[in-house]
């Protein structure tokens, strides 16, 4: 469901996949990881930012926050896919 978002949208940010109106979505939803966690890395499968100064290390996340972030991704995947057409 995002990665496909990823395809159509190869430069899309976190903040922008957040940014729609409706439903919001809020960046601490989706948080993973420790701070400086990339979250882009993290949460869209891969990060093709030059030079992107935040952490991929693989992290851990407990099942039930993956299933919480997922079905805020989604939400948030809709949204931005109802207002990029
Ligand atoms: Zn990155």
């Amino acid at each position: 469901m995002i990665l496909p978002l990823l395809t159509d949208f190869p430069t899309l940010k976190l903040r922008d996949l957040l940014g729609a109106p409706s439903p919001s979505v809020s960046m601490d939803n989706v948080k993973v990881g420790s701070k400086g966690a990339c979250l882009r890395m993290h949460l869209l499968g891969k990060c093709s930012v030059q030079g992107c100064s935040f952490n991929h290390k693989a992290i851990t996340i407990p099942p039930e926050r993956v299933t919480a972030i997922a079905a805020h991704l989604l939400r948030a995947g809709k949204a931005f896919r109802i207002h990029h057409k």
